[in-house]
């Protein structure tokens, strides 16, 4: 199929996508799951609605065909979804990027057939390196020990480069922003402070618990010589930060403050197979129904092209009370 670049009416082209593999998890973030609403009276999506491996590389070959470039696996906790490297292999034999995004918390036994299956890189979320705090923030028992050796263990087989997201939340984690900044110097490993975010309507997220990236920017020049890095390309929503000896780089996420919405690219598939243009969005559109009534990799592309030029999305840059009160989807429903 030969390549046909589509843009949405805001001239943004289709570059990346996040793919949801399940939108269960074994931790219970409260900015994300929490547990209250997270509890066994909450109706997780029936397995049997997940698209199959072979249906999720349809789509991004499809996907492909528009112009895409990246994908990211994602959910809930990806690493939960049985047999996740068989994924990986499939997707490997496309001329595609593959990231991951994961709570590490499975890494360690789960790194090396990653790799193996064609992994480029990953992505791990850790908020806090003082073990009550990690406890309390992923509201879970596993020990962030379990977690550095899940990051030490990508190092090993070679998932590079290694990125750490850690969400700054104001009362809560400010105080590990420089520790893990000291940990990850001169390990090749890149932090990236991430502003707490309203997605979903579960987390009761209020603007007076973000810590805007500046402040924290501001804290972390006190203790250490920064300095900023020119952007490689337009689609890195990371504002690049370097230590001044070269012993490495940080990263600042600012949705909230500093709202990338005009160098948006992605989409996003959740684990029953809904394409989703925004972050933000209310609902997505139902990609699994087309396969089950046998559309081919022609109909999906045209679909798939015809949801990306329609889409308007820009939600972080017009966050206002009336936005707010609108339905959003749950992060772990389409993942990060
Ligand atoms: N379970 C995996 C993990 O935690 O890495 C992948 C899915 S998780 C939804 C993806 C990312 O979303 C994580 O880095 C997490 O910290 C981030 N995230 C979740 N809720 C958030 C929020 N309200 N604001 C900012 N980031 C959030
Ligand atoms: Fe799970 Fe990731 Fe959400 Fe935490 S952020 S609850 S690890 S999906
Ligand atoms: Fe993209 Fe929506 Fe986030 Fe804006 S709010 S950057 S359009 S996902």
């Amino acid at each position: 199929m030969s390549v046909t670049d589509v843009n949405d009416e805001f001239g943004r082209p289709l570059k990346d996508l996040r793919i949801s593999v399940t939108d269960r998890c074994n931790f219970r973030c409260r900015y994300c799951m929490p547990r209250e609403r997270f509890n066994e009276d909450h109706t997780f999506l029936p397995k049997r609605a997940f698209l199959s491996f072979d249906e999720i590389e349809k789509v991004v070959r499809s996907t492909i065909s528009l112009g895409l470039e990246k994908v990211r696996i994602t959910g809930g906790e990806p690493l939960l979804r049985k047999n996740l490297p068989e994924l990986i292999s499939k997707l490997s034999k496309l001329d595609i990027d593959i990231a991951l995004t994961t709570n590490a918390s499975l890494l360690k036994k789960n790194a090396k057939d990653l790799r193996l299956a064609g992994l480029n890189r990953v992505t791990i979320s850790l908020d806090a390196l003082d073990p009550e705090l990690h406890k309390q923030m992923s509201d879970s028992n596993i020990s962030v020990d379990s977690i550095l050796e899940g990051i030490d263990e990508a190092v090993r087989v070679g998932l590079s480069p290694v990125k750490i997201n850690c969400v700054v939340q104001k009362g809560v984690n400010e105080e590990e922003v420089s520790k893990l900044v000291h940990y990850f110097r001169g390990t090749g490993i890149v932090v990236r402070f991430i502003e707490y975010m309203d997605v979903g309507r579960t987390n009761g997220w209020q603007l007076g618990q973000v810590v805007p990236s500046e402040n924290v920017l501001n804290h972390l020049q006190k203790e250490f010589d920064l300095v900023p890095v020119e952007p490689t390309n337009n689609s890195d929503v990371a504002v690049r930060w370097a230590h001044s000896d070269g012993s490495g780089e940080i990263g600042f996420i600012s949705s909230v403050t500093s709202p990338f919405c005009g160098d948006c690219v992605r989409a996003r598939l959740s684990a029953d197979g809904r394409l989703v243009t925004c972050l933000f969005a209310s609902g997505g559109h139902d990609i699994r129904a087309l396969i089950h009534n046998g559309a081919d990799e022609e109909i999906l592309q045209k679909a798939i092209a015809a949801i990306w030029t329609r889409r308007k999305d820009r939600y972080s840059e017009i966050r206002s009370e009336d936005t707010a009160a609108l339905p959003r989807i749950e992060m772990s429903y389409i993942g990060g």
